[in-house]
């Protein structure tokens, strides 16, 4: 399976655009509950009047507000964003932290958050579950936890560590273009042969 997404997205990076692993954090935060489509187009505004974590620490809330609305939840967005660039600020001279304890001590950032950065900004071996690889995995037959962790804890079992941060945007590119919710695109994906969901609905329709 891992070799089969391999070949499918060669080039599976995250779809956030980001000059620095403080913008890459702030945009991952935004992200929740958010596409990163929607993300990408508010965070020009917001990097460019906000580029640094001492920066960010400094900005009225309801000012930062204004920017991110489109991106839903944005009071809380707003009030997280700005209190972890506090945090980055004061606790870690305004560099992001690498490791995932110091990272998960940030306002606002949680385990998928964490995952996300250690991957994507540090080259860190982590796998983040968001919706798309909670979904797919599932479908795969690759778990059956009911919880993102356990999720986790099933992938991570199955998939080397050199490859949980390819397998977390392989999953998730997956999920977007092929194993979408609420229907898969089962007659096109290259998975068919080995996925057990095929069957599964030719048994439920017959
Ligand atoms: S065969 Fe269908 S359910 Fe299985 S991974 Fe592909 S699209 Fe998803």
């Amino acid at each position: 399976m891992l070799a089969v997404l391999e070949h499918a997205y060669p080039h599976a990076v995250t779809a956030l655009e980001y000059h620095s692993e403080f913008q890459l954090l702030v945009a991952v935060i935004l992200s929740a509950q958010c596409t990163d489509a929607r993300v990408n187009m508010t965070t020009p505004a917001l990097f460019a009047k906000y580029p640094t974590a001492e920066k960010l620490a400094r900005a009225r809330q309801t000012d930062v507000e204004k920017i991110i609305k489109s991106c839903g939840f944005f009071r809380m967005k707003a009030k997280n964003i700005i209190a972890c660039a506090r945090d980055v600020a004061q606790r870690f001279g305004g560099r992001v932290p690498s490791g995932r304890e110091d990272l998960e001590s940030l306002a606002g950032v949680g385990r998928k958050t964490a995952s996300v950065v250690m991957a994507a900004a540090f080259h860190a071996q982590a796998l983040a579950v968001d919706t798309h690889v909670f979904r797919v995995a599932h479908r795969l037959g690759l778990t059956t936890g009911t919880t993102p962790r356990q999720v986790e804890e099933d992938l991570t079992a199955l998939v080397p560590p050199p490859k949980w941060g390819d397998a977390t945007h392989w999953l998730i590119m997956h999920g977007r273009q092929i194993c979408k919710a609420p229907t898969p695109q089962c007659p096109r994906c290259p998975l068919n042969g080995c996925c057990p969901t095929p069957r599964i609905i030719a048994r439920l329709q017959r």
